[in-house]
């Protein structure tokens, strides 16, 4: 059997420095050399997983395919990588203990005293070779979330240290750490870094490779300075990373440094001299754009800064650059808060100055009669529309209301009284709510999506059956479909197996379409999603069409 490798990642100084696209940048040099790369995610909260916690607080809640809902560096291992990653590879403390404490009451530590060290980092240990053996991995990276000297975390350090320890050959650790340029001195500092590697010294773990993040690259004095004192044997073991306009450049800035060849040579990798022309192409293309599509995104979540915004959203914005870059253009979205347009219906006008629209997914209630005039306005006026998951529930109510004259037509999720449920709840998850289980409950995961024949997406897809990414807990009411159907909306994509309504499209625009899965959980760069490149092109194509005199709108209030 084949010896997998393991490579650590551990941040220092400043949360945020980067480490998951190090990580993902990383398994993409690796892989780019013919290994076969997976990654795991390690976040030091308690939470069991990310799918309960406020997106303002944590980020994007990553869907895997088996059903997972996890933290969004794994949507960018997953991009990086261009393979899919599973719930094992994603561990937090709260899952770590609850999995000892349960394996305590079955007996399985057979009487003994199950104490913190060494059994959570014991299980840690497992869970990685686990992970590495379902995948098939030459390399298996793990990040540790969280900065090293934070007591958080330590547990992760003592599991990485006891690896290092066992098989010091198979196993390094790369610490990347921040390198800050205070304006007052315009010079780059080195001593937070090597308090970093000191305090990961104090773990029992000596650094094997540190990246250095700045705004600028590293120069020669400060690598040296930097290699001496942090204790490592080489000075080109210090590898710089600059900011640069894309983080899919990050592999390339890496590989100028040949950080894969040292990393081969350090874990005895054997691997092929070969470069990946198809990630090389994307990132040409990528540098290549003549054009530009500009897509309005409107949903909540959006006034508390731009910082949250994007963390919260990470794989929609992802999934619209992956479709823009591979019809030549790149995009350039603009965030709307949703409630803007419930206090002033007639500001949805200024959607007229897009060429496209996405209502990414949601809950609860704030924001949600601004979206619907939204999409009111996109439907009204020709601007292609793409809703995710509440944006495809959405959609549909506001066809309700304003094509079927459905007054109070809505979701029970926001109205548990109304007269036309068209989203709706089937008794098992409105058990859930009943009894507070809130934790991994939804529909969640890959389900088989049925495509019908002849429409706008079976064309995009290109083929009648897809397997898709649910979170959600209502569903359209099937109830309400002939009567839509028979006004212009069509039902194109159904589960074979539940009959539950997965996609709509509409009959007479350019490209109106609602998914009830989330289509941006499988975009990758070399891959991009079909529902997005159909936005894409639409919008590319209203660019062409629009016309240049004022249009002038009769604009209507939302019921
Ligand atoms: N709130 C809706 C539901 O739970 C949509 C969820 C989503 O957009 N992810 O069904």
């Amino acid at each position: 059997m084949k010896k997998t490798k393991y490579i650590f990642v551990v941040g220092g100084v400043l949360s945020g420095v980067g480490k998951g696209v190090t990580t993902a940048s990383i398994g993409r040099i690796l892989k780019n050399r013919g290994l076969n790369v997976s990654a795991i995610k390690i976040d030091p909260y308690i939470n069991v997983d990310a799918g309960t916690m406020n997106p303002i607080e944590h980020g994007e809640v990553f869907v895997t395919d088996d059903g997972d809902e996890t933290d969004q560096d794994i949507g960018n291992y997953e991009r990086f990588l261009d393979t899919d990653i599973n719930s094992i590879n994603y561990m937090t403390t709260g899952r770590v203990y609850l999995s000892v404490i349960e394996k305590e009451r079955s007996m399985y530590y057979k009487g003994k005293c199950v104490e913190v060290v060494p059994h959570i980092p014991m299980e840690v240990v497992q869970r990685i070779k686990t992970a590495a053996k379902e995948s098939r991995s030459d390399v298996m990276i793990i990040e540790v979330g969280g900065t090293v000297g934070e007591y958080q975390n330590i547990l992760f350090l003592e599991a990485a240290r006891m690896m290092k320890l066992v098989s010091p050959e198979d196993v390094i650790c790369v610490l990347v750490s921040y390198m800050p340029t205070p304006g007052h001195l315009g010079e780059m500092k080195t001593k937070p870094t090597q308090q970093a590697a000191r305090e990961l010294n104090s773990s029992g773990i000596q650094a094997d490779f540190i990246v250095a993040r700045g705004s600028q690259s590293l120069d020669k004095p400060r690598r040296e300075k930097l290699a001496l004192l942090c204790g490592l044997r080489y000075e080109e073991e210090i590898i710089s990373a600059p900011d640069v306009p894309s983080i899919y450049q990050i592999p390339a800035v890496f590989e100028e440094q040949k950080f894969s060849d040292l990393l081969g040579k350090r874990l005895r990798l054997r691997y092929k001299n070969r470069k990946n022309p198809a990630w090389e192409k994307f990132i040409r293309n990528m540098k290549q754009t003549a054009k530009t599509v500009k897509i309005a995104v409107v949903g909540k979540y959006f006034g508390t800064g731009n910082y949250t915004l994007s963390d919260s959203y990470l794989s929609v914005i992802e999934a619209t650059k992956h479709a823009a870059w591979s019809q030549g253009a790149k995009v350039e979205l603009t965030w709307i808060d949703a409630e803007k347009f419930e206090t002033d219906p007639a500001a949805v006008r200024e959607l007229a100055g897009f060429s496209g629209l996405i209502v990414p997914g949601g809950f609860g209630t704030r924001g949600i009669e601004g979206i619907i005039n939204a999409i009111k306005f996109a439907r009204e006026h020709n601007l292609p529309y793409l809703g995710l998951c509440y944006g495809m529930q959405l959609a549909t109510i506001e066809f309700a209301r304003h094509v079927l004259g459905l007054q109070g037509a809505h979701t029970v999720e926001v109205d548990a009284e109304t007269k036309h449920p068209i989203i709706h709840i089937n008794p098992f998850q409105a058990k859930n709510i009943k009894d507070n289980k809130y934790g991994g409950t939804m529909r969640l995961g890959s389900y088989s999506c049925a495509l019908l024949a002849g429409s706008k997406v079976a064309k995009l897809y290109k083929t009648d059956v897809v397997h898709e990414r649910h979170r959600h807990r209502y569903e359209f009411n099937n109830d309400y479909k002939e009567d839509m159907e028979q006004a212009g909306m069509r039902f194109v994509g159904h589960n074979p197996e539940t009959n539950l309504a997965e996609i709509i499209e509409l009959k007479d625009h350019p490209f109106f379409v609602g998914s009830q899965f989330h289509p941006e959980f499988k975009s990758r760069p070399l891959h991009p999603h079909p529902l997005f490149i159909g936005l894409v092109k639409a919008a590319l194509n209203k660019n062409k069409t629009t016309c240049k005199k004022p249009i002038i709108l009769k604009l209507r209030v939302a019921a």
